[in-house]
């Protein structure tokens, strides 16, 4: 779990009702023996300089490059595409992910909301919380779509790479953390 910045005791909390062992990743030395990595929601602009103070980019870099599933919710999605639109001058990604993130999508206007998802193999809605989430605005061909709002996709998969543009660690709906976890290698 990185846990730099935002909402990432809600996720250890998901996690650990569903029995993993989530170790709070804040310096290098924490990414041992990791399995899996979940990237919070938050503010991906402070996550991004606190990537560079922390010495974790060019390890975390290392890992999901070599294919360390990992599992970004809002602005962990951010974290992960390819290519970012409305960033901050400089604001990095892992570039993990082939989408296009466009940075709090859904304007002043409309900043946070909450919306019913038909999830791909979910027989019942997941609530989802956006909180001044990104919105997806292109996928490459190998990208799944597992659900959508309006037409566009909110929840993405990837080789073993999961992102969600809202909060599923703030309902204590465990379903897509469950997903997650169920597609780890044994
Ligand atoms: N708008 C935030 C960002 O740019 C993401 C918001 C969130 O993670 N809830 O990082």
């Amino acid at each position: 779990m990185l846990a730099l910045q935002g909402a990432f005791r809600e996720h250890v909390h998901a996690l650990g009702r569903l029995g993993a062992d989530a170790v709070e990743v804040r310096v290098p030395a924490d990414l041992e023996g990791l399995d899996a990595l979940v990237l919070p929601g938050g503010e991906s602009t402070a996550m991004d300089l606190l990537l560079d103070s922390s010495g974790l980019r060019a390890p975390l870099a290392d890992r999901i490059g070599a294919g360390l599933p990992v599992l970004g919710t809002c602005a962990g999605l951010i974290l992960l595409a390819t290519d970012l639109e409305d960033g901050v001058e400089g604001q990095r990604t892992f570039a993990a992910l082939d989408v296009t993130a466009l940075r709090n999508g859904y304007g002043r206007q409309v900043r946070s909301f909450e919306a019913d998802l038909a999830v791909a193999g979910e027989e019942a809605p997941m609530r989802g919380v956006f909180i001044r989430a990104p919105r997806i605005t292109r996928t490459g061909p190998d990208v799944e779509v597992l659900a959508e709002l309006d037409g566009e996709p909110v929840c993405v998969r990837s080789g073993p790479i999961m992102a969600a543009t809202f909060h599923p660690e703030l309902t204590g709906d465990d379903r897509l953390h469950a997903r997650f976890l169920a597609g780890l290698p044994a």
